[in-house]
């Protein structure tokens, strides 16, 4: 019990970096009162955010700790746009229309996550305690796309299929409905847009898939309030690598783990280059598609429970792009765009923080993320243009509607004259991330709670899990749950060194 306590206040800012250097000084403090006497090897494998903050929690013991990371930079689905990336991403995930053109906006571009979800939340108190100042998206009017029409929650007042919708998600949290979410919701035709960017796509994939219980069931466990919050100047990727800057110290890139044998005393784990990692207790923290796809062999294979339990959530494909548009024609004030086909969720990504951009940032999983990814990345911006030309008419008839008009182009000369050519875009395919490949994990119909608690349960006081699918405070998909499952697991493991 003193154990855990003590993780538990160790919980925010111990390796805080350049944001908050004061709090190096009570990890030193914490790590003298703590002390356990364990001289064995701890590998964690992902450097995601769930595998720093357990490297960050397990070091600050003393333990020792190693972190090996298949990819070559850290953060995992954290990932903010750089002027590194216009340079050395050459990945096909990563697809920027003309490196001449990157996205240079005035407030951080995010690749991966970027809202924070309740102020109050595991991230939201991280973010808080560096006092990092944040801007809260429900100040903003949103805006909802049904029939063709746009128009805001009280425009649209009176409207039955709206009203429909709205009453399905604010009952969301808490529903017992064994069935998708399209099923429970049983909405009309016309609403379906709304319902799957509202009640779905939020949660990971389409409305045909996730589990209105399931997601039901994880709201009600949330402990927080429900903010979505954006980061004001900072990225997120600076943020967290300052807060676990001890943790990078442990990182090992470029290191994909191909096995895990855990037959004899010594965990031996290899790497892809054959190297052999000898290890007393390990924590995998690799998303979900990566556990599926069997990408790392254990010996013996995993117990039922934790199998058993990989098959009930789903990790679907995942798009996101980001357009600079010369006008903020879907309105300065507006939040978030919802209803929407191939983007079923459409961010204003200035709102209260761009002096001079007009962005919007559109995030899909699921089935429109699949159609986007399949698709060049010419042809997938047009489908996005298409969307919102017809819901944004241009009123003058010169252009196929307002998003045709007011996207930023590149410019050539021809002739002595600046002629416009394509659109500056930039997106990145999670799906085609080798080692992520979706977008975040979510409840299949039939899916329980107890599943997720099965999914991390440790096997053997040895292998322990952690990483957003296995968090169990019904924080899964986002960052807070990568940072609870984080907590939870090592405190597991700190409870299985005998004192
Ligand atoms: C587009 C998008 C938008 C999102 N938006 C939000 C949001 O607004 N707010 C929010 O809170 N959350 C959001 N999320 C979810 C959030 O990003 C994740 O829940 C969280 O970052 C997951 O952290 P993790 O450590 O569990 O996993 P990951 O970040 O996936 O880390 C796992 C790490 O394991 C590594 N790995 C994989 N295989 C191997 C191997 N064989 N050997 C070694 N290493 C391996 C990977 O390279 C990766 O670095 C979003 C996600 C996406 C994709």
């Amino acid at each position: 019990m003193k154990r855990r306590n003590a993780i538990r206040q160790l919980g925010l800012g111990l390796s805080a970096g350049l944001l908050a250097p004061q709090l190096f000084t009570s990890c030193k403090k914490e790590k003298v009162i703590r002390g356990i006497n364990y001289n064995g090897s701890i590998i964690i494998i992902g450097a995601g955010i769930a595998g720093l903050y357990a490297a960050d929690i397990l070091s600050s013991q003393g333990l020792n700790v190693t972190v090996l990371e298949a990819s070559n930079r850290f953060g995992g689905r954290v990932r903010s746009f750089t002027s590194n990336d216009i340079t050395n991403d050459n990945s096909s995930a990563a697809y920027i229309y003309n490196k001449a053109y990157p996205p240079l906006n005035d407030f951080p571009v995010e690749l991966g996550a970027d809202l924070v979800y309740g102020d109050d939340s595991a991230l939201g108190k991280i973010i808080s305690t560096l006092s990092i100042p944040m801007i809260d998206m429900g100040t903003a009017t949103d805006n909802y796309f049904l029939g063709g029409q746009v128009n805001t929650a009280s425009g649209w007042q009176g409207d039955a299929d709206f009203q429909a919708v709205q009453n399905f998600v604010s009952a969301l949290s808490g529903n017992t409905n064994n069935t998708s979410i399209q099923a429970a919701a049983g909405v009309s035709a016309r609403a379906q847009a709304l319902l799957n960017s509202e009640a779905s796509n939020l949660y990971g994939s389409t409305y045909d898939l996730v589990s209105a219980a399931g997601v039901g069931g994880e709201l009600q466990l949330r402990k927080h309030d429900s903010k979505k919050l954006t980061i004001k100047s900072n990225s997120l990727q600076d943020i967290m690598l300052s807060r676990f800057s001890n943790a990078v110290k442990k990182v090992v890139l470029n290191t994909p783990v191909v096995s895990v044998d855990y037959s004899g005393e010594k965990i031996i784990i290899t790497d892809k280059s054959g190297k052999q990692h000898p290890a007393d207790k390990v924590i995998v923290t690799v998303p979900l598609t990566v556990l599926q796809g069997g990408d790392i062999a254990f010996t013996p294979s995993l117990p039922s429970v934790n199998a058993n339990a990989a098959v009930k959530f789903g990790m679907d494909p995942c798009f996101r792009m980001i357009i600079d548009f010369k006008n903020n024609f879907w309105g300065s004030n507006s939040g978030f765009l919802w209803g929407g086909s191939f983007g079923p969720q459409y961010m204003n990504g200035g709102f209260n923080r761009a002096l001079f951009n007009s962005t919007l940032v559109v995030t899909a999983f699921g089935h429109p993320a699949r159609q986007l990814s399949l698709q060049p990345g010419a042809t997938a911006v047009n489908l996005i243009l298409n969307e919102l030309d017809s819901l944004y008419p241009d009123p003058s008839g010169r252009f196929p509607g307002l998003a045709s008009k007011w996207i930023i182009r590149q410019s050539t000369i021809v002739n002595g004259s600046p002629v416009e050519t394509d659109p500056v875009v930039t997106s990145y395919d999670w799906t085609k991330e080798p080692y992520i490949r979706g977008g975040i994990s979510y409840p299949l119909v039939g899916a329980t709670h107890q599943d997720r608690i099965n999914l991390g349960t440790n096997v053997n006081n040895k292998i322990f899990f952690a990483g957003e699918a296995t968090d169990v405070s019904g924080d899964a998909g986002t960052i807070s749950g990568a940072l609870n499952s984080a907590d939870r697991a090592t405190t597991e493991l700190i409870k299985s060194i005998p004192v």
